[in-house]
């Protein structure tokens, strides 16, 4: 069964009240009690215009309008990831979903609205970090990524890793992190430790869709990014 789930277009409260009682509700589910401060934004003048550049070459010259497995046959758009050329921490996560299809966006549903609070519970607001999945088009009713999809597009998300160059990558569910820390094991095996890969270091944890539908296992995500957000104040 896949990870991912149907959800719902991201809408942001706009009633100062309700966006106080969803924050409320987050910190509780998660057992938050500690407070991080915002990690200001890269300014526009440190985000490296070369690494701007490269992606986008990636994007227009590399994958263009991709038709290199089956999934272009049912994609509406390519998504090919947004965010900080140049973040200190990238996110990945499985594959679009209807939203994302539509949007061309990653993370723009329900798992994504709660991928955002779990970040901004670190300090981070979306333009800091990076966002990317483990495929670039969305496989029909969010079934499970399968080998061949995965062996054709994770060539353009390992030229991202090389691009971007962040510190600490999160890993966010069963097929990120096996396909990230190249391994076989669980997610419940997997997270809660800091990997040192040649590429960077990685903290896997559970998948936002997964915590949606498990919202026991919260606190456990936010032992996760408790973790991830030491390993970025490292030296
Ligand atoms: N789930 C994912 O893994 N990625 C998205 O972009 C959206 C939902």
């Amino acid at each position: 069964m896949s990870e991912q789930q149907k959800s719902a277009p991201n809408q942001s409260p706009q009633d100062p009240a309700e966006a106080l009682r969803q924050w409320l509700e987050t910190y509780r589910d998660f057992g938050i009690t500690e407070y991080y401060k915002s990690v200001s934004a890269v300014p526009a003048s440190d985000v490296s215009g070369e690494q701007l550049k490269q992606l986008e070459e990636l994007r227009l010259k590399e994958i263009g309008n991709c038709t290199r497995c089956k999934l272009h046959k049912t994609r509406k758009t390519i998504v090919f990831g947004e965010g900080n050329p140049a973040a200190e921490l990238m996110l990945i996560g499985e594959a679009p979903g209807a939203d994302e299809d539509d949007q061309g966006r990653p993370f723009v549903g329900r798992a994504g609205q709660l991928l955002m609070q779990m970040i901004k519970a670190i300090g981070f607001q979306r333009g800091d970090v990076f966002i990317a999945n483990v495929l670039k088009c969305r496989p029909p009713q969010n079934r499970n990524p399968e080998p061949d999809e995965i062996s054709e597009c994770t060539p353009f998300l390992w030229k991202q890793i090389a691009i971007i160059q962040p510190k600490v990558i999160i890993a966010l569910g069963t097929f990120s992190a096996q396909l990230v820390l190249n391994s076989k094991s669980t997610i419940s095996s997997l997270r809660n430790r800091v990997y040192e890969m040649p590429f960077g270091k990685v903290v896997a944890t559970y998948h936002p869709s997964f915590l949606l539908r498990s919202p026991q296992k919260k606190p456990e995500a936010w032992e996760d990014l408790k973790l991830v957000k030491r390993t970025l104040d490292e030296p």
